[in-house]
């Protein structure tokens, strides 16, 4: 097959780096040489902006493949680098968190106060017998108690899973026991859409069905009437009232340090599991490198919850190691109102902003009049993560968002590649909107067809990492053969993402969606991507999701579920009509064979709790089958909307 995914989407448009952002940049174009000419003596360089008690024998052993060790004899401590180093070096008083409650109550921590709470709670965890190796779950809201747990735990060598704060009963009991986890850490609830949501009555029903929990932490947040067992400590009875004083012991560079369960997109999700040195040196340097954060002068702000990756590296390990001084908000974007994100952004003063596509998308369809009420001039680094940014949103997110001049960073990674892997560097890359560019220094990505083999610029395939890089996972937890056959099957001597991916005729790289979700139709393998992009950048749309579904002259046919913007008349006979220029906008943008056989306009559309479209239950519906896995599906009503609107939409067809 020569086209293994077809190169439709056509964009010219292209973003000099801002010239005195390049100027003054943390990491320059020499990082790309340097990396080439030694790629292990760069990543070196770069863990030795942590500090280790006793340094590597070794960088990499990648002897017993895919088994990597990185740092290979070195020890450190990774809250020592995170919060003791900083206090050390006279930053005690610098803000590391200004926090943001839902309701509008704020707390300040400065890296002094972060390293006390940090040391009580190293404590409390030790009192309550919990030893280095152990599991330790997490599941709590956006309050900065979740960073201490997680800088505890790492501080005492325990590994923690954190677990986001939504999932119910099912998926927290089925984490806890899949880790064996000795402890969980909780709160009474927090605050989300304008009034409390409690967590303890989950924990309650999760610990019950897990007899390894031995002890149950709670913060007090909401305040509200909790149920109480022998296994209860309220946090503030346990934690601020235990010794201030921990020495930080030093660890393997290979000690384990979290298990995390990737988002469920796809499919059942999985205990990917990271270490101490490699993890921790990768995410460091992708902060300092990406977000060109500089700790004395800029206020950060990642919106991804600490449930995800994105909230343990660029919410907890990134920012922290670097000593950056950062915003964290409990709640939701639309409480009080929709303008929620702008005023915390004005209010702050936030330089260095890292979202998700489907905020920014959900941002254009409420207008360009709230962020235009706040002042965002601070702004200097956006960032994109989470699923491939649409080339209208990135736009979108430049100019209302970036006054027009702020480079847009779209950084390509997964949980388990732990830190950010495929990103254009703000001070050098000059982006192209759709696109994360080129893999970082250090980094080896490629795009391959079905044998394997390189693709040429302007062709399309499988992303690939053909090295090994310090923060990639270890296993799945428990289960080598998994780890084996999901990433490292595939194509001999290389980690298969998952995700297809074309090279444009300069080799940068786009990103296409997941290739369990491409489409083929009439012999041609299209990505879902660029006809979601393809629909997106028609002014009536705000979101779209395209899938495949069985079609008796194509193959598959192309089937979308669109979320027109919110000033779109599209009921009845103007729907009828929208619903026929979109086709044809379709067919018009990407060719005919794009076109989609069948549009549905939807009010939602089914997404994890990440916010990722959730493509594989579109296709359940589109085929007419039961749905798979909705575990980590956020809303579940969203799926009965759409369904009966399909059956509608069919027997019209028909
Ligand atoms: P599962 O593996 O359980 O299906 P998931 O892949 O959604 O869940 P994550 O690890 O949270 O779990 O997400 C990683 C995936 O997100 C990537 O494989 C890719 O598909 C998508 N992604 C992340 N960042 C980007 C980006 N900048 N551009 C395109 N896709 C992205
Ligand atoms: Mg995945």
């Amino acid at each position: 097959m020569s086209e293994t995914l077809a190169n439709l989407l056509q964009e010219n448009r292209r973003f000099e780096p801002p010239a005195a952002l390049a100027e003054a940049a943390n990491v320059k174009a020499d990082a790309y040489t340097e990396a080439d000419a030694d790629r292990l003596e760069f990543w070196a360089t770069q863990a030795r902006r942590l500090d280790w008690t006793k340094p590597w024998d070794r960088i990499l052993d990648w002897d017993n493949p895919p088994f990597a060790k990185w740092f290979v004899g070195g020890e450190l401590n990774v809250a020592y680098n995170c919060l003791d180093r900083h206090v050390a070096a006279g930053n005690g008083d610098k803000v590391a968190i200004h926090w943001e409650g839902e309701p509008g109550d704020t707390r300040t921590l400065t890296y002094a106060d972060l390293h006390k709470l940090t040391c009580q709670a190293a404590n409390a965890l030790t009192d309550l017998g919990v030893r280095a190796g152990d599991r330790v779950a997490i599941y709590l809201p956006m309050i900065p108690e979740a960073a201490v747990a997680m800088l505890a735990c790492a501080r005492i060598g325990a590994t923690h899973s954190v677990v986001f704060g939504g999932f119910s009963v099912d998926a927290l009991a089925g984490r806890i026991q899949d880790a064996s986890a000795k402890v969980v850490i909780t709160a009474d609830g927090g605050y989300r859409r304008g009034k409390p949501s409690a967590l303890k009555p989950t924990v309650d029903e999760a610990v019950a069905q897990s007899p390894t929990i031995e002890h149950v932490l709670v913060v007090r947040r909401t305040g509200e009437d909790v149920a109480w067992s022998d296994k209860d400590h309220w946090w503030h009875e346990t934690v601020e009232t235990a010794g201030e004083q921990h020495e930080a012991q030093p660890f393997d560079a290979e000690h384990p340090l979290f298990i995390l369960y990737t988002s469920g997109t796809t499919a059942k999700p999985k205990g990917i599991l990271h270490t101490t040195g490699g993890y921790l040196t990768q995410a460091s340097y992708t902060q300092h490198a990406v977000f060109d954060l500089k700790p004395e002068t800029d206020v950060y702000w990642c919106t991804a919850d600490i449930g995800w990756v994105t909230g343990h590296s660029y919410i907890v390990y990134g920012p922290l190691s670097n000593g950056a001084t950062q915003v964290m908000y409990e709640g939701t974007p639309d409480t009080p109102h929709k303008g929620r994100f702008w005023d915390i952004v004005d209010k702050y003063g936030v330089t260095i902003l890292y979202t998700a596509p489907t905020l920014i998308r959900t941002m254009m369809k409420w207008g360009d009049e709230f962020p235009a009420a706040a002042n965002l001039s601070s702004l200097r680094v956006l960032g994109s993560v989470g699923e491939p940014i649409n080339p209208e949103a990135w736009m979108w997110y430049r100019k209302n968002i970036g006054h027009d001049n702020t480079p847009v960073v779209d950084t390509w990674w997964q949980t388990e590649t732990g830190a950010i892997m495929i990103s254009p560097l703000p001070g050098v890359t000059a982006t192209k909107p759709g696109s994360a560019m080129r893999p970082l220094p250090g980094i080896s990505a490629d795009v391959v067809d079905d044998e394997g083999n390189s693709v040429p610029n302007g062709g399309g395939g499988f992303l690939v990492l053909r090295e090994p890089w310090p923060s990639m996972l270890r296993t799945i937890w428990g289960d080598d053969q998994r780890f084996v056959d999901t990433y490292w099957s595939r194509f001999q001597g290389m980690y298969f993402a998952g995700d297809g991916a074309k090279k444009d005729d300069d080799g940068d790289l786009w990103l296409l969606g997941r290739v369990d979700d491409v489409m083929l139709v009439s012999g041609h393998n299209i990505s879902t991507t660029e006809v979601e992009s393809a629909l997106v950048s028609h002014p009536s749309v705000a979101e779209a999701a395209v899938v495949g579904a069985t079609d008796p002259t194509t193959g598959q046919a192309i089937v979308a579920f669109t979320i027109p913007r919110g000033s779109v008349d599209s009921e009845g006979d103007a729907g009828e009509a929208l619903i026929k220029e979109l086709r044809d906008h379709v067919a018009k943008t990407l060719g005919p064979i794009a076109k989609p056989r069948q549009i549905m306009l939807v009010p939602e559309l089914p997404k994890t709790r990440s916010g990722k479209i959730m493509r594989r239950l579109l296709r359940d519906v589109a085929e007419r089958r039961s749905l798979g896995d909705v575990t980590t599906l956020q809303d579940s009503t969203v799926m009965d909307l759409i369904s009966d609107g399909m059956k509608s939409a069919k027997s019209d067809d028909e």
